[in-house]
Formats: structure tokens, sequence, C-alpha cells
């Protein structure tokens, strides 16, 4: 399958994030452990990086398409919403909707809706009421033509995605559940360091060494500290607004004493 080419079938899961390599920082391991249980995943970045200090549009979205390939990652794509002005209105919450319709994700992935960046808690809100938009039977929709947002003739069927959960990572919230990314973790860590127009030391003379060290020293604590809470070597966080449904209680995990 082509990054950008669906053909016939939807998605399991899909990820959204307002920039490329959130993904890859919240929920990477968890994508690429669905991945390797055959489920079909996507991500959508909002935008495409040109504000960030170090590289451009282009050198990210080379890494971002190189992370996806490690991450197992069908289907990935960038709007073109401005990058650091990710903003909750009508126009993008078309642009997500339409996403939404084309990709048809039995879940997605949003960003915690608090955080210190306002492009993450904003995308949180604007894929929230995305979702809402593309279930509108009377909402005219069409699909994107592009990675620049033109819609093309012809409105998509609606749908929502049966469940959203949120990737808590970027906040301090205590999650509703964790994912165990153990055997998956050198992957997430693989697909962050793909990002090595952020990641190395630009500057000449340095080694690129130290920064992958500290880069590596960060990942593995937050994955270890959410893996502790859940028994695990290491583990994800996410969080779901519904209360959990239980069928055998002899079968609920997370040792409690
Ligand atoms: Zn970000």
């Amino acid at each position: 399958m082509s990054p950008n080419k669906l053909g016939a079938q939807a998605l399991d899961i899909l990820a959204l994030a307002a920039h490329r390599d959130d993904v890859e920082q919240t929920c990477g391991g968890t994508l690429l452990k669905a991945a390797q249980n055959g489920q079909r995943t996507g991500i959508l970045d909002l935008t495409q990086g040109e504000m960030g200090t170090r590289g451009t549009a282009e050198d990210r979205a080379k890494e971002a398409a190189d992370a996806a390939k490690i991450l197992g990652v069908g289907w990935r794509r960038a709007l073109d919403i401005p990058d650091g002005r990710v903003e909750n209105i009508w126009e993008n919450r078309l642009k997500v909707a339409a996403v939404i319709r084309e990709t048809k994700p039995r879940v997605l992935i949003l960003p915690y809706w608090k955080g210190r960046h306002p492009d993450h808690y904003t995308a949180s809100i604007l894929g929230y009421e995305a979702c809402f938009l593309a279930g509108l039977a009377k909402l005219e929709l069409g699909p994107q033509n592009s990675d620049v947002g033109q819609s093309t003739s012809g409105s998509l069927p609606p749908h929502r995605p049966f469940k959203i959960i949120y990737a808590t990572l970027y906040y301090d919230i205590r999650p509703t559940f964790v994912v165990d990314i153990s055997d998956q973790f050198e992957g997430k860590l693989a697909s962050i360091m793909a990002y090595t127009s952020q990641f190395s030391d630009q500057e000449a003379g340095k080694d690129l060494f130290p920064a992958h060290d500290e880069i590596r020293a960060r990942v593995s604590a937050m994955a270890c500290f959410y893996g502790m809470l859940g028994g695990v070597t290491y583990a994800e966080p996410f969080l779901q607004k519904e209360v959990g449904l239980v069928e055998d209680l002899l079968a609920i995990p997370v040792k409690s004493i």
C-alpha cells in the first residue's frame, strides 16, 4: 500500500497529532504492536513542521515516512494546517472530518486535551469535533485529493470511530489504561530516532551519540514508569472517557497487592 492510498479497506486504528514525531513519542509502540498483530494502522499529522527550529518541512516529510515504515504504518498524511497555529476552526474541522470519512478508523487515538503546547491540546478538541462532523449524514464532504486539502467532487459516506482514546504521555495525568510495549520499545525508539533533523546535534564537529543517549534515557524513563503501573517492563499511557466493561473478574489484568 502506498503511504497515501488506502484502497477500499478501512483503517483499524488512526492516530492523529499536531506535529510529525508526536505520534512516535506518545503511541508509537502501540501502533507497532497493532501492526504486528495484523491490524491496519495510520497516522494523520495536522501540520508539516515548517516552524521547527531544525530542518525543513521536506526533511520532516522524509523522516515521517521513514518512521512510519519502522512502525509498520501503512497510511500517513500531513495536512496543511499551519505549524504553531493549529486552530479549532470550521475549515480545519472539515479537513480532519474528510480524513475520518476516507480512512474509516474503528479506533482513533487523539492527544490528551490538556498540555503545554497549544497545538497539542487544540488538536485534541479539533479531532473530537471533526469526528462528530464526519458522522453527520447531511454534511457533504468529499475526499481530499492531495496533501494540500482541496476537496474533489462527490461526498464520502458518514463515519465515526467506534472508540476514541487519548494518548496522555505529554501531560502528567494518571492514565486509565496502559499498553504493554515491552517487545516494541526498540522499534518505538528507532521511529523517534528517524527524525534525525530534530534529534541530531547539528553543530559542526559535535558527536551524534550524546543526543541519542539522552533521548533513549528520556523515552525509556517514561516507558518504564508507565510499564511499572501496568506490571510490565515498558508501556504507553492512554485515557478513555468511558468506563471499562468487564465480562470476567478473573481476567482483569494488573495485580493489586
Ligand atoms: Zn508536538
